[in-house]
């Protein structure tokens, strides 16, 4: 199976471009080969959103821009199994966490159409300021025009979607550079916008390097907006190069979460297996460090250590597995270095730590320090470290002592102990009762610190993928 870009519809052959294989994670089967595009086919990429935009998109009704994305949303749950099966097989994703992958991506659909119906803009009262009587005015919020969007491996199709939909919505054009690891389901979905009716050239993507084709369109001039979801060093070469332009950046993490002595430990720990190891660990939002009031302690680690070697590793691809590989060998070695580096510093692994090919089984660190790298930087890989805390001071220090700030999870029956912390921790979100993992498609996300610039979340990226303008009148 060749996957190639697509550009105003059209696929591309081989000829003279180079090729690079797809590997499941799980197996290192070869699944595709992606045709490359070369720096040339990116300029017409560009361009060609460029004229569509000006063409056809500016220029489209809301009404049918919300029918478009209502009706790919449709098409989208009709074909949730193929995607579903996509995702697990490209990305080592299990089933069961990319079918929920899928239906996160219907509403996302259907969140930017019937957004696409509610940008509005305001009256301004001109004759509030002085000399400002008979005049007139408002706001409101236009499309930019070519809208690059750049996403990561691990939620190949729903963090795509929180790029390309809520863009189309407010009438953009997109060139999408999906991730090379994961460029099948990225393939599917344009095809998928097609078959709903979006003009040819709205949605463009471009498969290939990043490293090749990153700063090209980054720096292009006839791009208005960068958005990117990934790594911190690539994040921070985006800002660098993208000059004027407009720009969301969605980077890492290590997030914490705090559970106070109060509460029944049931559903933290529950929940905490799935936020700490759920495909592997390798969410933005994954829970890394989780920190415990002293009392509880010893309980909570003995039962979660329980629940985690209960998990059910294996084959994405079976209904049953609960925990599966990494993207690739060289994520999992890095992944065991940095165990094996706590190790040597005095940190004890509770339970996992073993590395088989892609395969890291689910780790538990304790005795762990601020400067070992499982907890400064963002492990991205199925590793969390429980650690004890005294007082609510302290548990926020610990939480706050980070380059990132994305999400954390608060666990108190105490309100006004909840609303407190929640208020200290220097995060783009907090959640009370629930672990840091969570989130829906609905509600402004994104980083403070070095987590990112701006917020996704339907709306919320809409804003962001407009401008707005003013435009006055004065009266006779
Ligand atoms: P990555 O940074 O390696 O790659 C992301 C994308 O950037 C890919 O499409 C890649 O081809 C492209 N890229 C690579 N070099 C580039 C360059 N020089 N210029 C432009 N684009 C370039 O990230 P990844 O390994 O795919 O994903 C993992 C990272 O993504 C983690 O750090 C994770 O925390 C982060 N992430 C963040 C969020 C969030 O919402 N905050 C969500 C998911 C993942």
């Amino acid at each position: 199976m060749y996957i190639s870009s697509i550009i105003n519809g059209e696929t591309f052959k081989k000829e003279s471009r180079d090729t690079l294989a797809v590997v499941n994670p799980y197996n290192q089967e070869e699944i595709a080969q992606i045709i490359l595009a070369t720096p040339d086919d990116l300029e017409t990429a560009v361009t060609n959103s460029y004229e569509i935009f000006h063409q056809t998109m500016k220029k489209m009704p809301a009404y049918k821009r919300a029918d478009i994305l209502l009706k790919t949303a449709e098409l989208l749950k009709e074909r949730k199994e193929d995607f579903a099966a996509t995702i697990a097989e490209e990305a080592g994703k299990p089933l069961k966490f990319s079918r929920n992958e899928v239906d996160r991506a219907v509403q996302v659909i259907r969140f930017a159409s019937e957004q696409a119906k509610q940008i509005n803009g305001e009256v301004i009262p001109l004759d509030a300021a002085v000399g400002g009587e008979n005049r007139f005015g408002f706001t409101k919020r236009v499309p930019l025009g070519v809208v690059a969007a750049i996403t990561p491996f691990n939620f190949p199709l729903n963090l795509s979607l929180h790029k390309i939909a809520p863009a189309l919505a407010a009438g953009n054009t997109v060139v999408f550079k999906p991730a090379e690891k994961t460029p099948i389901s990225a393939y599917k979905l344009v095809q998928l916008f097609h078959e709903a009716g979006l003009p040819k050239g709205a949605l463009n993507v471009v498969m290939g390097l990043g490293e090749e084709l990153g700063d090209p369109l980054v720096e292009h001039d006839k791009v208005q907006k960068v958005t990117f979801t990934g790594s911190l060093p690539v994040g921070r070469g985006i800002r660098e190069k993208a000059g004027f332009k407009k720009i969301t950046l969605e980077l890492g993490s290590n997030s914490p979460n705090i559970i106070f002595k109060d509460v029944d430990l049931e559903a933290p720990i529950e929940g905490l297996v799935t936020g700490a190891f759920a495909f592997s660990g390798q969410v933005c939002i994954s829970a890394q460090r989780i920190y415990v009031q002293q009392d509880i302690y010893h309980e909570f680690l003995e039962k979660f250590v329980n629940r985690t070697k209960a998990l059910k590793i294996g084959d994405p691809l079976e209904d049953a597995t609960e925990f599966g590989p990494m993207i690739d060998e060289k994520a999992a070695e890095r992944a065991k270095t940095w165990i094996d580096d706590a190790v040597s510093k005095g940190a004890t692994v509770e339970t996992g730590g073993e590395r088989n090919g892609t395969m890291l089984t689910p780790t538990i660190m304790t005795n762990v320090k601020n400067d070992m790298k499982i907890i400064a930087e963002e492990v991205f890989a199925p590793i969390v470290s429980v650690i004890p805390f005294h007082t609510e001071e302290e548990a926020v220090k610990y939480a706050n002592e980070s380059i990132y700030g994305l999400q954390a999870g608060i666990f108190t029956k105490d309100l006004n102990r909840a609303f407190s912390v929640a208020d200290q921790l220097e995060m783009g979100g907090v959640w009370i009762n629930e672990i840091s993992t969570y989130r829906q498609d609905n509600h402004p996300y994104g980083g403070v610190k070095q987590s990112g610039i701006g917020r996704e979340g339907v709306k919320y990226a809409i804003d962001d993928m407009t401008e707005l303008k003013f435009i006055g009148i004065k009266l006779d």
